[in-house]
């Protein structure tokens, strides 16, 4: 088949690997001029290197990331354990690779180019017309791979309400100061769920000569103006005065402009297909980033239509056993990043109050540490059949 990918994201980038290994002509379309990540650090989850071993590209991945056994935050200024959880729950070999986001994109981008798969760049696609007009070649499938703002999301048959959430999140990228934090850890602090502090640390990728580590604060995004007007000065107070180690991070910025802001959407559709255009990764669903799962999800998309399609040799019935094969896990944790987002990310000091006090208590019980576990490693009510030789949580 002729297969048109939109965006060279994660989920584009995996699904053009696949259907090229299977024989299809594959061409993508992507906006920017230079393809590019956007952002600082992702978590790939089991299920995520799963999809990249599959696809041949664990070894290399593996070169640039940071291997993650744990996530544990406290909330401040009584310095409580909310948030322990450890991969381990589900057993020894289960741990999550934090990367920067350019070394998932280089690792996956270096092996299209090395495929015979054509890349149009700088074609912002807004439909099917806009690539054959741009191509001259009438597609017989379109994956929308464009990410949480896809312009042809209206094409799905049942489109879904997008909406945006008021917080998002400051990331950037700094040298790693090892000894001040834990190592192969996920780092938060939390004051109320109005204020949260990461630290990740995520290796080396192939433009930085030493290890970095990803930092994120959480900002209500209408407050975003009066954060730059502020100044960094009076920022930096407020964090040292919750988290004090930070300021060897902290001393690395100079400029409000090494932080950059990301704005966060929540919405799934309901099907992610219609009559010739399939819908991969955040363009299909998206939420906010509290359970690292966005990546992953975009990987295991592309693995399962790519696998669907090989299986099944026919547009339509693909299009349906990926939709199938992807539906309870999809709902799962886009139900859980809405159920769970307002205790970390909100104004309410109920919700922050209720986490504080049952959080940890409650994830003592080896049944909650199990699920939390699997809710962090992606392996709750997921991932699909044939990719993982472990079960399901
Ligand atoms: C701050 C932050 C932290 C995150 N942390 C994690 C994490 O720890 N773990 C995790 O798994 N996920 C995380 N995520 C989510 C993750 O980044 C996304 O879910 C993932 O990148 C989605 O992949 P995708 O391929 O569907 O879309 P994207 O990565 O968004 O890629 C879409 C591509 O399409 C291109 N494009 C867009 N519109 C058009 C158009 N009209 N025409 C042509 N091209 C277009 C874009 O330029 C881009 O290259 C995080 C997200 C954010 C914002």
């Amino acid at each position: 088949m002729k297969v048109a990918v939109i965006g060279c994201g994660p989920a584009g980038l995996a699904a053009a690997l696949m259907l090229e290994d299977d024989g299809h002509e594959v061409a993508v379309f992507e906006r920017f001029d230079e393809p590019r990540p956007v952002g600082s650090g992702i978590v790939l989850q089991p299920t995520g290197l799963a999809v990249l071993a599959a696809l041949g590209l664990e070894s290399e991945i593996y070169k640039c990331g940071k291997r993650i056994d744990r996530m544990y935050g406290k909330a401040m200024p009584a310095g409580k354990t909310v948030l322990d959880v450890n991969y381990s729950a589900l057993g020894e070999e289960f741990h999550g690779l934090a990367v920067h986001r350019a070394a998932l994109f280089d690792v996956l981008y270096a092996a299209v180019r090395n495929r015979n798969v054509q890349i149009h760049t700088g074609v912002d696609v807004s439909s099917a017309s806009d690539i054959e007009a741009y191509s001259g070649v009438s597609f017989d499938v379109l994956i929308d791979a464009s990410g949480a703002r896809s312009r042809l999301r209206h094409f799905a048959p049942f489109p879904s309400r997008w909406r945006e959430l008021d917080y998002g999140a400051l990331w950037g990228s700094f040298s790693w100061p090892a000894k001040n934090f834990q190592a192969n850890t996920l780092e938060q602090r939390y004051v109320g769920a109005h204020t949260m502090i990461g630290i990740l640390p995520i290796g080396q990728h192939s433009a930085a000569t030493e290890d970095q580590v990803a930092f994120f604060w959480s900002i209500k995004t209408a407050n975003y103006e009066h954060w730059c007007e502020e100044g960094l000065d009076v920022w930096k107070k407020k964090l040292l005065s919750i988290w004090p180690e930070t300021d060897v991070i902290l001393e690395q910025i100079t400029d409000a402009s090494q932080m950059s802001l990301a704005r966060y959407g929540h919405g799934t559709l309901r099907r992610p297909y219609s009559d010739k255009i399939v819908f991969l990764g955040d363009a299909a669903h998206s939420t906010s980033p509290q359970l690292g799962q966005g990546a992953n999800m975009a990987l295991l998309d592309a693995w399962s239509f790519a696998t669907a399609l090989r299986e099944s040799g026919e547009l339509s019935s693909a299009m349906r056993q990926y939709t199938e094969s992807r539906r309870w896990h999809v709902r799962a944790f886009q139900l859980s990043s809405l159920a769970l987002t307002p205790f970390y990310q909100s104004d309410s000091r109920v919700l922050a109050g209720l986490r504080d006090l049952l959080f940890h208590p409650a994830s003592k019980l080896p049944i909650v540490r199990r699920i939390v576990a699997g809710l962090v490693s992606g392996m709750l009510a997921g991932p699909p059949k044939g990719l993982m030789k472990s079960k399901s949580v």
